[in-house]
């Protein structure tokens, strides 16, 4: 029995590998070929379809872009809930909604099986580092048997409470990270056309009060930061697609429970009109091209 591993985009692909390398039996699979080349490039066990790979895993880790893709993946018909063996222990590490996480979470249950939501943060060099951070939602017998797993895939992890909790953790990270992102790219353009060197800015803000995780590991500026998108034309990381999604549902969640977000709302609504002008698969860091246009 292997662990099952969908959805090997940006994110997938490092943690299904981090997995490998560890020498779990992995078995992957994803709708897109392209995205299963890093997979087939140290000969992993590609799945044909999903149905079989929830044939052959006693855990699924799924890794996916929204609420809808998690819900079609583990609800369908010939889905995950459907086709895998009893007490198979479910892992959703996407970002979604807290609701659709709750849902997906009870229908697994009606089968017996466990699942936790356990989204993460740190990104495509966090994935590959294996040093992410998982916040969980979910029983705490069911967070025991993925400790292992999510222990070989990241650094931190943190049960956030039940089911659902996770996401709720994500989100308010996330919105924070928008709005920080949003803060760097202001500063930022503000300080070129004030004449100073960004170089020279990075240095003292990176040492002032105005630091942020955003600005030292995603500066939008090229030629700083190793590793930052800035230095390739912005290819993503983390698209701004997913951004806008992640801003958006922070919205919803905070409608939800009448909580006041005013820079969280700005911020979906700038991510929202970037996104729309054909810049969805750009990194997030590249809001800056909005915001200094
Ligand atoms: P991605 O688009 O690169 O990867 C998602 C993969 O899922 C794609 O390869 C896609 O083909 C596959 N997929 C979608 N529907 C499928 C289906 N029905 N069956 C099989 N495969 C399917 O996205 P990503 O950047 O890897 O992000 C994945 C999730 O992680 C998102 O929820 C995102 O918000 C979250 N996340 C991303 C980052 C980041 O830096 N990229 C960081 C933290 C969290």
């Amino acid at each position: 029995m292997a662990i099952g591993f969908i959805g090997t985009g940006n994110m997938g692909s490092p943690m299904a590998l981090n997995l490998i390398n560890a020498g779990y039996s992995v078995v992957s699979f994803d709708r897109s070929d392209k995205a299963l080349e890093s997979i087939k490039a140290v000969n992993g066990v590609i799945a044909s379809s999903l149905q079989e790979l929830a044939m052959t895993a006693e855990t699924v880790i799924t890794m996916l872009p929204t609420g809808d893709d998690v819900r079609k993946v583990y609800e369908n018909e010939g889905g995950v809930i459907e086709s895998v063996a009893d007490n198979t222990l479910l892992i959703d590490c996407s970002t979604i909604d807290v609701e659709n996480a709750q849902i997906v979470a009870k229908k697994a249950s009606v089968r017996g099986l466990q699942m936790v939501d356990a989204p993460v943060s740190g990104g495509v060099t966090g994935a590959e580092a294996g040093t992410l951070t998982f916040m969980v939602g979910g029983s705490s017998e069911a967070l025991e048997r993925s400790r292992p797993l999510l222990a070989t895939m990241g650094q931190n992890i943190v049960h956030a409470g039940k089911s659902g909790s996770g996401q709720a953790a994500k989100l308010c990270n996330n919105m924070m990270l928008g709005i920080s992102m949003i803060a760097t790219s202001e500063a930022f353009t503000l300080g070129q056309k004030l004449g100073l060197d960004p170089k020279t800015l990075f240095k003292i803000i990176s040492t002032a009060s105005g630091s942020c995780w955003a600005m030292q590991n995603h500066l939008p500026i090229p030629g700083i930061v190793e590793n930052a998108a800035s230095n390739a034309d912005f290819k993503a990381g983390f698209a701004v697609a997913m951004m806008a999604k992640d801003l958006r549902l922070a919205e919803l969640a905070a409608r939800s429970v009448d909580a006041s977000t005013p820079l969280g709302d700005k911020a979906a609504d700038l991510y929202t009109s970037f996104e729309k002008t054909g810049n969805q698969n750009l990194d997030y860091s590249a809001i800056i091209k909005h915001i200094s246009s």
